[in-house]
């Protein structure tokens, strides 16, 4: 189907609902229309050419075009198309990759259960950690503490753990038992204390919330080691010990939610490599096949999997599409591309350093508050008064802006409230890193020219 971009935009307006859109803004413009990708780049169907800044949604770790993951894909079909792994059946490509993600994970993480999205991941975890506990005989640890301004998806759990106001607010959520601590965002949060001061003293909340709960009431804390779609924001270093340590005193599940982290994105293989958390459950997606076909999943402990088996019956949970033969062997190749390759050592040694150098840079930016970012993720808070922190009134709006002038440079970033959002294929080359961070100054002073006229 090749139509002109006014066709595609039509046809687009009078049948496809998108997600997080606001419909009635998007049909006064138009969708853009991306039709093919290589690489590090996008096309859409006007011809224009954007870096993308993004990795699609934060998946896309090795780039696109990668046509051996298609070949793949088309040969499991050829062979195998669909089986489920329902009432005690399996296949090779499902076994293939559980016992590749059990070598790539930290070492007490040796078994995944599949799904199809970060979302269904974390309404696994809510349903796994409350069983783990009626296993242990208790049934009454069913709390699940989580953060303000967390993400971990859309379903109904997903976003009942997540920790977005306006996602409450849609649908009558949180569902219950599940309760929000701060979040370690020390440039907007921490006063006049430094990061380290401030990020124990967040961390603490957590003590308190499980001591004002009771303990035996608290299943799990669930938090991204850097919160992605809230901000990119880079806890203290002194936030990820202490969470560690609260959670063994008071015998509560750890759960690192590493659907953006996971798979390279901060110079490590999990963000959990990267702080040392050693979480019990860990739900995985996104990067887990680079995007190319839907699948997530969770890691889970080795001694809650002896628990769920010594102790539990049937867990009574799964989908059908859950360890799709296709999605299996992709997301099996796609690992051993970013293992064989080295990719993910390239961006621990060399092109992370070097795009966090970079990327700093544009902090003396006029429009820059504060610059945040870890291996391949990264911030930049626009703020009306760099001085002062002053945000800007009304918000969200210079963030948009800034968004859409850089699109029309070609780059894609993202605007999450004012702040900017980066999180480029890992595969990005240092001369490649080079012409995005000249766009996103450009994009910034542009975005200043505009708001001084
Ligand atoms: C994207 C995301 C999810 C949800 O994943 P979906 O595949 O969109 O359902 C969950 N947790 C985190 C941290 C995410 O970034």
């Amino acid at each position: 189907m090749a139509l002109t971009t006014a066709q595609y935009r039509e046809l687009d307006s009078a049948h496809f609902l998108h997600p997080f859109t606001d419909h009635r803004r998007m049909h006064k413009t138009g969708a853009r229309i991306i039709e093919r990708a290589e690489g590090i780049y996008l096309w859409d169907s006007d011809g224009n050419k954007l870096l993308d800044g993004m990795a699609g949604l934060w998946c896309v770790n090795v780039g696109y075009g990668r046509k051996e993951l298609a070949e793949v894909a088309r040969q499991q079909m050829e062979t195998l198309p669909y089986y489920n792994t329902f009432f005690q059946t399996a296949h090779p490509p499902v076994i293939d990759l559980s016992q590749l993600l059990s070598e790539v994970t930290p070492p007490h993480l040796n078994h995944v259960f599949l799904t199809n999205s970060g979302s269904e991941s974390n309404d696994t975890v809510v349903r796994m950690a409350r069983y783990f506990w009626s296993c242990m005989g208790h049934p009454e640890k069913q709390v699940i503490i989580s953060r303000r301004n967390a993400y971990h998806g859309s379903t109904v759990a997903g976003a009942s753990l997540g920790g977005m106001a306006a996602m409450h607010a849609q649908g009558g959520l949180p569902i219950p038992d599940i309760v929000h601590i701060g979040q370690p965002y020390w440039y907007r949060e921490g006063g006049d204390l430094s990061p380290d001061d401030f990020g124990k003293q967040v961390a603490g909340e957590l003590e308190k919330k499980i001591e004002e709960l009771g303990e035996h009431r608290v299943a799990a804390f669930i938090a991204e080691p850097v919160q992605g779609a809230g901000g990119v924001i880079v806890p203290p270093d002194s936030y990820w010990p202490e969470i560690k340590a609260i959670c063994k005193r008071h015998q509560i599940l750890l759960v690192a939610d590493e659907v953006i982290c996971g798979f390279g994105r901060t110079g490590e293989w999990f963000g959990s490599d990267y702080y040392d958390i050693d979480p019990d459950l860990m739900p995985i997606a996104k990067g887990l096949s680079s995007g190319y076909l839907p699948i997530g999943g969770v890691m889970v402990a080795d001694h809650v999997v002896r628990v769920i088996i010594d102790e539990g019956g049937e867990f009574a949970h799964g989908m059908t599409y859950a360890g799709h033969p296709a999605a299996c062997a992709v997301a099996a190749a796609n690992i051993r591309i970013l293992r064989d390759e080295g990719i993910i050592d390239t961006v621990r040694d060399d092109t992370g350093p070097y795009l966090q150098q970079c990327w700093r840079e544009l902090g003396d930016h006029p429009l820059v508050g504060e610059v945040r970012g870890l291996g391949f993720l990264g911030a930049l808070e626009l703020v009306a008064d760099k001085k002062t922190r002053a945000p800007f009134e009304p918000a969200d709006q210079t963030g948009a802006l800034c968004r859409d002038i850089a699109a029309d440079l070609g780059l894609v970033m993202r605007a999450v409230g004012d702040s900017m959002i980066i999180s480029p294929p890992l595969i990005m080359r240092r001369n490649q890193i080079d012409d995005l961070v000249a766009l996103a100054l450009k994009s910034l002073d542009d975005t200043l020219s505009a708001l001084r006229n």
